[in-house]
C-alpha cells in the first residue's frame, strides 16, 4: 500500500541490497545465518564436526551495513568478532525444496560479515539463553553487493578470506563448507517457508577473532570481490 495515511506512523524503509550491473536493488526479507558450517571454526568453538543437522539462527534486515560502511563498535560488550561468509540471495521461494532443484532458487551470491559480541553469545550459551544479544545487533551485518548468479554461475569453490589491518585472519575455501548451498537450502526449506529476498549467510571459517575501534576489515570471495568495513 502506498498510501502512507494508512499508518499510524510512517512505515519502516525497506532494507535492499544493491545488484552488480543492475539499476534495480534487492529487498529483504529475512536473514537466516547457518551455524558451525567449517569444520575448523567448529573445532575453534570447542564442538565436534562430525556432520549434525545443520541449525540456523537470524539477524534482521535493518542490521545491514551497505556500501562498505562503517561498523560502529557495539554496547554492552568487550569481545567483538569478525565473521567473514558467504551470502546466498533467494530469488524464488518455497518449502521442502530438493537439493536437486534448490540453486534454481538462488538469484545470486554477496559477501557478508556476520559481527558478533562474542561474550554475549557465550553467555546466552551457558545459560541457555537465545542468541540475539550476540548476533542480531544494529549495525552487525555489513554486506556487499549481489552478484547475480546469471552473470557468474553457482558458487562451490573459490577462495574466501578477511584481512584485519592487512594481516590475514581467516583463509579458506568455499569447498570446505560442511553443509553446501544446495543441502543449506533443501534444510532450510523444511524449517521455514523460504521467499524472494530471504538472504542466507553460510558460516564462517576458522580464524574468528576480536576487532576494536580504528581496525579495517578487508573481506574477499572469489567472484563476489571485497567488502571493506572499518570498525569506528
Ligand atoms: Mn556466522
Amino acid at each position: 500500500m502506498s498510501n502512507n495515511s494508512a499508518y499510524l506512523f510512517a512505515p519502516p524503509e525497506v532494507n535492499s541490497v544493491g545488484i552488480r550491473g543492475e539499476s534495480k536493488r534487492f529487498p529483504v526479507r529475512r536473514i537466516y545465518c547457518v551455524g558451525r558450517n567449517y569444520a575448523e571454526h567448529t573445532r575453534e568453538m570447542g564442538h565436534d564436526p562430525d556432520r549434525e543437522l545443520p541449525f540456523f539462527f537470524n539477524k534482521n534486515p535493518d542490521n545491514l551495513v551497505l556500501d562498505n560502511g562503517n561498523f560502529p563498535y557495539p554496547s554492552m560488550t568487550k569481545d567483538v568478532h569478525h565473521e567473514i561468509e558467504m551470502v546466498v540471495a533467494i530469488g524464488t521461494g518455497g518449502v521442502d525444496i530438493p537439493m536437486d532443484k534448490a540453486l534454481d532458487h538462488v538469484y545470486g551470491y554477496a559477501l557478508g560479515l556476520d559481527m558478533t559480541r562474542r561474550d554475549l553469545q557465550g553467555e546466552a550459551k551457558k545459560t541457555g539463553r537465545p542468541w540475539e544479544i550476540g548476533k542480531a545487533f544494529e549495525h552487525c551485518a555489513p554486506m556487499g553487493e549481489i552478484v547475480p548468479a546469471a552473470s557468474i554461475g553457482h558458487l562451490n569453490k573459490g577462495a574466501i578470506w578477511l584481512k584485519v589491518n592487512g594481516t590475514v585472519r581467516q583463509q579458506s575455501d568455499l569447498s570446505q563448507l560442511i553443509w553446501n548451498v544446495p543441502e543449506i537450502i533443501a534444510h532450510l526449506s523444511a524449517i521455514f517457508e523460504l521467499k524472494a529476498g530471504d538472504l542466507i549467510m553460510t558460516g564462517t571459517p576458522a580464524g574468528v577473532a576480536a576487532v576494536k575501534p580504528g581496525d579495517v576489515m578487508e573481506g574477499f570471495c572469489e567472484g563476489l570481490g571485497t567488502i571493506t568495513t572499518k570498525v569506528v
